[in-house]
């Protein structure tokens, strides 16, 4: 089973009113299993436009998984519209009317014979069990070989659905599993990654290499199967060693590691605690690494704050990292200033521990909230790599893992951190 199509029916979706995540975390699923997700198609509650949704992707793919429209109401209509696909005609189902009635004897109500059309089967499907909710899943097996799987729309149903009920029936079916690890690069932006990968970045081949403009980092993704007798491992860890070998001094962190948790293990590695004075970043820095039981004291400062104001010179950063360093008790202090110039945002970085003080500025793209982001970016960096720099065990993650269970939350768009140093 090596192509698949995916459908999401509601009408909620064509009018922005729901965002349509089961599509993406299936695909995901999917991907990791070896299994080529060829398209997303979203349809309204239409019966004749979901029909044709389904009749096409059959006709392409050896797996359609649909979510939504299996609801009680008369708008609802995937089962109707895979009955008529199949050429069957639903018919209650004893087994899941029992079950279905049931849900609403225990809390002694009235069942609403509306949701009759739940316990619906045709034929070709079998049930698939739902505990979250009142509409079983469907399975149909075609004559073709081509299977149906139809899931709930409501996401905690879908979910536990696929991963409990649709995975183990497919498992002996699916392609080869992906090993896939994933580079974090800061400091440069995604069109520069690329021409610095050239034919390394090939995204119709094994291994395969891509990149995707995150909002904390450019992300290079490097995947692989088994082929001719090697192992995705192994293909995988060949390709990263060459991006690395080319770009390997941007890469901050591997896999879903966000910037709290890298930091964290360096202070962690460390013995070692953070306070953070922020000046002009509207707590950029806060919100970047989060609430972390190593961050002691994030203060912010307006940039025309009395006291913002007063030390608004290159000894008067220091002192502020020293001071939070003070305050909050800690190992490690950082102060931060972002300004608005010319369009980008210029940003100070004041590094003050027991190995000294340091002072790096940088100029990061836009200004505004992207800027401020972005400077915070660049602190987070500047702060990693100086505490990179001080000795102890290294906490450098495995070089190849599967990261297949984390996606990124963050969604791609351009977003890469163009930065200049200065
Ligand atoms: P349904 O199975 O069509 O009754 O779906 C019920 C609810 O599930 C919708 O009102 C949405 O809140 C949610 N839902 C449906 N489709 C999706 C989707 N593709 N992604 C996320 N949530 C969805
Ligand atoms: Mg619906």
């Amino acid at each position: 089973m090596l192509t698949a199509e995916l459908l999401s029916v509601g009408s909620e979706l064509l009018v922005g009113e729901t965002v349509d995540t089961n599509a993406g975390q299936l695909a995901r699923s999917l991907t990791d299993s070896g299994v080529d997700v060829r398209r997303i198609t979203a349809v309204p509650d239409e019966l004749t436009v979901v029909t044709e949704a389904f009749a096409a992707a059959v006709a392409s793919c050896d797996l359609v998984v649909s979510t939504g429209g299996l609801g009680p109401t008369p708008d609802d209509l995937t089962r109707e519209a895979i009955a008529a696909l199949c050429g069957e005609t639903p018919a209650v189902d004893a087994g899941l009317e029992g079950w279905l009635r049931d849900l609403w004897r225990r809390r002694e109500m009235p069942f609403p014979e509306v949701n009759l059309k739940q316990a619906w089967l045709i034929p070709s499907a079998s049930p698939l069990a739902n505990p979250n909710g009142t509409a079983p899943g469907w399975f149909v097996e075609r004559g073709d070989g081509r299977v149906v799987v139809a899931l709930p729309g409501p996401p905690r149903e879908m979910r536990p659905m696929w991963s409990q009920e649709v995975v183990p029936r497919l498992r002996s079916r699916l392609g080869r599993p992906t090993v896939a690890t994933t580079l974090r690069l800061t400091g440069i932006g995604e069109s520069m990654v690329a021409d610095r990968l050239g034919s390394l970045l090939r995204r119709d081949a094994n291994p395969l290499v891509a990149t995707y403009a995150r909002a904390e980092a450019v992300d290079i993704r490097i995947s692989a199967v088994d082929q001719d007798g090697r192992l995705a491992s192994e293909l995988v860890a060949e390709a990263e060693a060459a991006v690395l070998a080319e770009l390997g001094e941007h890469v901050w962190a591997r896999g879903a590691h966000s910037w709290g948790d890298a930091l964290g293990s360096e202070l962690e590695r460390l013995g070692w605690t953070l306070s953070v004075v922020e000046i002009g970043t509207g707590i950029a820095v806060g919100r970047l690494l989060g609430d972390r039981a190593w961050l002691r004291l994030d203060e912010s400062l307006h940039p025309q704050a009395p006291a913002a104001i007063e030390h608004d010179d290159r000894d008067g950063l220091i002192a502020y990292a020293r001071r939070a360093r003070e305050v909050g008790g800690s190992d490690v202090g950082l102060a931060v200033r972002a300004r608005p110039r010319r369009g980008d945002t210029a940003v100070s970085i004041a590094i003050s521990s027991q190995h000294g003080d340091h002072r790096e500025r940088r100029l990061v793209f836009l200004d505004g909230e992207l800027g401020r982001s972005r400077s915070a970016i660049a602190a987070a960096d500047v702060l990693l790599r100086r505490l990179r720099s001080i000795g102890g065990p290294a906490t450098e993650p495995d070089p190849v893992h599967t990261d297949r269970d984390q996606p990124t939350e963050t969604p791609a768009g351009d977003e890469a951190t163009l930065e200049v140093r200065r």
